[in-house]
């Protein structure tokens, strides 16, 4: 990890050019500082406009995990956005949204050349096993609407010497520790928007099942020993996948543990 770098602020003109024929697709906007961008675009999403509405935030004095945890951000050392994506009317609520997001933003890294990504279910993207990305997926209620979903992402560029997270067995990374020439956070973000946009599509038409297969080749865990805790469950066996819902699949003494709930803890059992 290097240290911290000035922060020019986010060109979105820069961004629409690199989305290219995609651009018209998108209604992006900034803010200096809001609390965390999920809980804007979820609080106050804004009204149905046929694009995909996108916040990006400089400064989050509390961007969120799962489970009350925090998302940890440092000025201009990384990416925090939200995007709002609305399902067809008629849809069914989506599963393994949140694996198909990673997906996306595995996809888009690895077009950036960012060698040994891997997915951890449900929602995090490492790097040999160093977290170098977290996404939090959360459903607007529904109130007789379609479905639609604020799916929140955190990615760290270029993060401070001091930088720590708790609770990481494997550690943190950022792109500048993974890459020579690390994109600027134009590129960066035009790269996973474009990439979440022609995923999506895929889910929207296929659902997870077309995904599962591309998911389950970067999932960090296969076929390793697994503990699963949280939310009154305590599971050990071997990681053997996800299944078309995007639950996680767990061999154990018992024969197949199907876990969908996304608000446990995944862990290598030592
Ligand atoms: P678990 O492994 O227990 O399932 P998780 O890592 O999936 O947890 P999330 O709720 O998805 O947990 O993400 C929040 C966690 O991400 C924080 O508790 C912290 O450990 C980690 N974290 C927070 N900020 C960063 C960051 N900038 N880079 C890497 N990891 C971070």
């Amino acid at each position: 990890m290097t240290g911290s770098i000035p922060c020019p602020a986010l060109d979105l003109e820069r961004v629409l050019a690199l989305l290219g024929h995609r651009a018209a697709r998108f209604a992006p906007r900034t803010v200096e500082e809001c609390t965390s961008t999920n809980t804007e675009l979820v609080e106050r999403p804004p009204i149905e406009d046929g694009r995909i509405h996108v916040l990006i935030a400089e400064r989050q004095t509390a961007g969120r995990g799962r489970r009350g945890r925090n998302w940890h951000s440092w000025p201009g050392a990384g990416l925090t956005f939200s995007t709002l994506w609305r399902f067809a009317p008629g849809s069914a609520v989506p599963a393994g949204l949140s694996l198909a997001a990673g997906l996306a933003l595995a996809r888009a890294l690895e077009k950036l050349d960012v060698a040994g990504i891997q997915l951890k279910w449900p929602n995090d993207v490492l790097v040999h096993g160093q977290k170098l990305a977290g996404i939090l997926v959360e459903l607007l209620p529904m109130r007789g609407r379609p479905p639609a979903a604020v799916i929140g992402i955190g990615i760290n560029l270029r993060l401070p010497a001091h930088a720590t997270v708790p609770d990481q067995p494997g550690g943190i990374t950022d792109l500048a520790g993974q890459l020579a020439s690390p994109p600027s956070r134009e590129e960066l973000l035009a790269r996973v928007l474009a990439e979440l946009h022609d995923l999506f599509e895929v889910y929207a038409s296929a659902g997870f099942p077309a995904l599962r297969a591309a998911w389950q080749q970067r999932n960090a865990f296969a076929d390793l020993p697994v503990r699963i805790s949280g939310e009154g469950v305590e599971t050990r066996g071997t990681c053997i996948g996800v299944d078309d819902d995007g639950a996680l699949l767990v061999r154990g003494e018992d024969g197949v543990q199907r876990i969908l709930s996304g608000e446990v803890s995944l862990r290598v059992d030592p």
